[in-house]
């Protein structure tokens, strides 16, 4: 059965149409690209499907339950299952928070304390030293804040990520290895990837399959 289904989502700001009935499926343990260039609705479709934005209209099957027809609450509970990572690295973690609060954060959302322990084993997880968990964002790489961005999505025990240009604005050179992270956490947890990305080179030498998008439609894949 498919992670993820997603039928004839639509999403629109004022007169502007985002994203025009765009279909969908991801499988768990399945990479799939949005590929395409920038305004040509790649976010907005990435928002619908987290239910972030709430779409216009059109279906977001998630493991089976229909998300677009949920109150907020009855989404409380699968919210933890599909979590977001962004592009910006330093924008996404509070510049006042110490590391390991900005893992535990999502965690605490839902009521859990997180341990000690727990966050010494997420950020082990993404290749980061326990002890990075007592520093605060600037004083880390881009590539290691986007890893304890990583750690966040992952603390949850979610079942998708929606990955959101997630290595666009890193170093070429520290891209490689936030790629393999996730392949190598794809392949351990069977985690399904929403990919958005808009460099070619990136989708095709990490993505199973790619959709190519053009003003808020699929124009192939
Ligand atoms: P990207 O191409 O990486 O998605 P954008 O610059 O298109 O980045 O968008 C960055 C943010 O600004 C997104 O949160 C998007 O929703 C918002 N945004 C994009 N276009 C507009 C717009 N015309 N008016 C208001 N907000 C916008
Ligand atoms: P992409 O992620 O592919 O760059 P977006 O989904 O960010 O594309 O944007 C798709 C279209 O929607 C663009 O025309 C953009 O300007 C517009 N848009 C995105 N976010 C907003 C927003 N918050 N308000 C108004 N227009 C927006």
């Amino acid at each position: 059965a498919a992670l993820l289904d997603v039928r004839d989502l639509v999403v629109r700001y004022g007169d502007t149409t985002a994203v025009d009935h765009v279909s969908f499926t991801l499988a768990p343990g399945e990479t799939l690209a949005l590929n395409g260039p920038s305004g040509c609705g790649k976010s907005s479709t990435a928002l619908a499907v987290l239910q972030l934005r709430r779409p216009d209209s059109g279906e977001v099957r998630f493991e089976g339950r229909e998300l677009t027809t949920l109150t907020e609450s009855e989404l409380r509970p699968v919210r933890p299952r599909m979590q977001p990572v962004f592009q910006d690295p330093y924008g996404s973690l509070s510049p006042r928070h110490r590391i390991r609060d900005a893992v535990a954060e999502p965690l605490r959302i839902q009521g859990q304390r997180p341990t000690r322990t727990q966050i010494a084993e997420l950020l082990d997880r993404v290749g980061l030293d326990p002890s990075y968990g007592d520093r605060r964002p600037h004083e880390l790489s881009g590539g290691q804040c986007q890893r304890v961005g990583i750690a966040r999505a992952l603390a949850s025990e979610p079942r998708l990520l929606v990955l959101d240009e997630p290595v666009s604005s890193l170093d070429p050179s520290v891209r490689a290895g936030v790629l393999n992270l996730l392949a190598d956490l794809q392949d351990d947890l069977g985690l399904g990837y929403l990919f958005i990305c808009h460099d070619r080179a990136v989708v095709r030498h990490f993505a199973h399959r790619v959709i190519e998008m053009r003003d808020g439609r699929i124009s192939s894949g």
